[in-house]
């Protein structure tokens, strides 16, 4: 075929492709003009996820009569004039390419007025063409209809996922701009329903509380101002940016003054959770950089760094941290949907926000942090009782929790034996365990074990988390998991987000041994967990199942429901640091021999780590 340019509609069919992805992307672009109008009120309402209609109605400052049509031209933007202001981008907006990229996949209808104009103008447009224009009243601002989105790209229609699922992309991305304005008035409603309105009140921990309710809104603690400057090799020319961060710090943003860096103009604000409160993923790290909301592996990193050793593994800090700095050093011209920045300096911006939330934490934790369990820091002596006391809970626990109650004296006296004569385990599997022989705990854990091929370190909590994923799978498959009913159903209020995840799957809860049930808003009411988190609050499961549930399928859990199963029997199982009995490490032992892969842990860790007989051997030179 020869060369040809392609028709405007298929260019621009292709262009929208990148910027109009879901009906969220709708959400997002039209949320951005709103703000960059200098909106303070601004609703939107979705049906069906937004695959039916979406609209956002904003009191911004409009846009005039004649120039609404153009404003749905490819590159026409009222933000950029030459390429030179792209180096200091100050509104969300600057490509010119949204309402293009939206018109061409849906039917849209733009209602505006300017405050000035006795008359507002009403546009309609199908598939990118004017089908209608008109004047038309309505109070001074904007309202833009997005209706049957990707009526005519029956490819992308295909993609989209259920009405639910685009509902939940639409939540995070509400909660995303509630965040980082906090002074505007946002208000969200799906299919008839305000589901989510953050206060207007100009008050960040005010938006919190309404995305997380009160209790975790109240305990996030408030990033303070830091002193330590960062040292960079160009002062004199940072110190110029320090000032022209000043200047250009749009209106909404001035309410950042935060944990300042003078020598680099970036100023870090925003909240992060005590060391107590954790999540199960990164998921509850949310960044903005200069009011735009980022993905960014590496501050995202820099959060959880300034964690270390303060959350226990695995575990992660919920933080809403915003980044402020002189919009020279930071391009946002990277990616059509402007998800991603690049910065001038990665180091400094990192070092400023890992600096900013561990000065935070190490002057506002309300908890005195301890690197180590205190069960670690004083084994054996005044421990002992406790230690006792404990262990023999844990022992009833355990055999709760593996269901599998004490072997006979009979099985126990063959184990011993075999285990005594070192003597190969007859029949065993390529993956499988022979029997053990436990010798002791070390550092409350790792479990020393003896075998016939020699020493095992075994890893109390990994070892833990593998028999009870492999039982907890196993009773699933028989429709038969232990499930224990709380004395007084507990209502837990969730984000909006992980209210909609846990709604979408409740019938997978419900096989797991959840009984959850939606209990108005973003309230779910828990009735029943599994029986191996009885002993867990009901907020902290669901938590971890919607934190599971976000994060999908996992290579090593096969399934969402694996996923989910995952997160159960890692909350449910023996942690490092607990004091375990003798009795208590031979149950765990012994049902670890029965796992199918027993050398792993769900995660794909090891679950021990083996020295063989030769080995040993060889290392002592015999
Ligand atoms: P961009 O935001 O990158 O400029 P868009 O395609 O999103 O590009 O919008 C094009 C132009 O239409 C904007 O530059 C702005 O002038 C105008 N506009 C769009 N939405 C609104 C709104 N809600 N209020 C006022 N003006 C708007
Ligand atoms: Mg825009």
């Amino acid at each position: 075929m020869p060369i040809r340019v392609l028709p405007e509609d298929v260019a621009s069919q292709i262009a929208a492709g990148e910027v109009v992805e879901r009906p969220a992307s709708v959400v997002k672009e039209l949320v951005e003009n709103c703000i960059d109008a200098g909106a303070r009120d601004v609703r939107v309402e979705a049906q069906s996820g937004g695959r039916q209609l979406i609209r956002v109605t904003d009191d911004g400052c409009g846009v005039p009569s004649d120039e609404v049509e153009l404003a749905f031209h490819r590159h026409s933007t009222s933000k950029l004039t030459t390429a030179n202001d792209l180096a200091h981008i100050r509104t969300l907006g600057f490509r010119g390419e949204a309402l293009a990229s939206i018109a061409a996949v849906s039917r849209v209808t733009f209602v505006t007025r300017v405050a000035g104009e006795p008359v507002g103008k009403l546009v309609r447009l199908e598939g990118g063409r004017v089908v209608n224009r008109q004047e038309s009243g309505r109070p001074p601002g904007t309202a833009v209809t997005v209706e049957d989105l990707f009526f005519n790209v029956p490819a992308r229609r295909k993609f989209l996922r259920t009405p639910r699922t685009e509902r939940r992309h639409i939540d995070a991305w509400l909660t995303r701009y509630a965040m980082a304005y906090p002074e505007l008035r946002i208000t969200l409603s799906h299919d008839g329903r305000v589901v989510f309105q953050s206060p207007g009140s100009a008050s960040l921990r005010d938006v919190l509380i309404a995305v997380y309710g009160l209790e975790i809104g109240a305990a996030l603690l408030e990033i303070v101002p830091g002193t330590q400057p960062t040292s960079t090799a160009d002062g004199a020319d940072r110190r110029r940016s320090v000032a022209d961060g000043r200047d250009q710090c749009p209106p909404h943003q001035s309410s950042a003054a935060g944990n300042g860096d003078a020598a680099s103009g970036i100023q870090v604000a925003g909240f992060v959770s005590p060391p107590s409160l954790h999540r199960a993923n990164r998921g509850y790290i949310t960044l903005f950089v200069n009011g735009r909301w980022v993905r960014d592996a590496r501050l995202t990193y820099a959060v959880v760094q300034a964690y270390h050793t303060l959350l226990p593994s695995g575990r992660y800090p919920l933080a809403v941290v915003m980044v402020h700095m002189p919009p020279e050093d930071v391009d946002v011209n990277v990616h059509p949907a402007k998800a991603e920045v690049r910065f001038r300096d990665g180091d400094v911006v990192f070092r400023a926000v890992q600096r900013a939330v561990r000065h935070t934490l190490l002057n506002k934790s309300p908890v005195p942090i301890a690197t180590r369990p205190p069960a670690a820091l004083s084994p054996g002596g005044s421990g002992q009782p406790w230690a006792m006391r404990m262990s023999g809970q844990r022992e009833a626990r355990l055999e709760r929790l593996t269901g599998l109650g004490s072997q006979s004296p009979g099985e126990q006296l063959r184990f011993e034996q075999v285990a005594a004569s070192r003597r190969p385990e007859a029949g065993g599997r390529a993956e499988g365990l022979p029997p053990l022989r436990v010798v002791g705990q070390v550092g409350t854990t790792y479990i020393v074990a003896e075998g016939p091929e020699g020493i095992y370190l075994i890893d109390q909590h990994a070892a833990h988390e593998r028999v009870l994923f492999e039982r907890l799978l196993a009773q699933r498959e028989k429709a038969a998991v232990a499930s224990q009913t709380l004395l007084e159903p507990a209502p837990v209020e969730l984000a909006p987000e992980a209210e909609s995840l846990i709604e979408e799957h409740l019938e997978l809860l419900s096989g797991l041994g959840f009984q959850v049930e939606p209990f108005g808003g973003t309230t779910m009411l828990v009735r029943a967990v599994p029986a191996i988190v009885a002993d867990a609050a009901p907020r902290q499961i669901l938590e971890d199942v919607a934190a599971a549930l976000e994060v999908g399928d996992v290579p090593l859990a096969g399934t969402l429901e694996g996923a989910v199963a995952l997160q159960v029997c890692k909350r449910a199982a023996i942690k490092a640091g607990q004091v375990m009995a003798q009795a208590e490490m031979e149950e765990l032992v012994r049902t670890l021999e029965q796992c199918a892969s027993p050398r792993t842990c769900p995660h794909g860790r090891p679950t021990m780590i083996h020295l063989s007989v030769e080995q040993l051997a060889r290392q002592f030179g015999r």
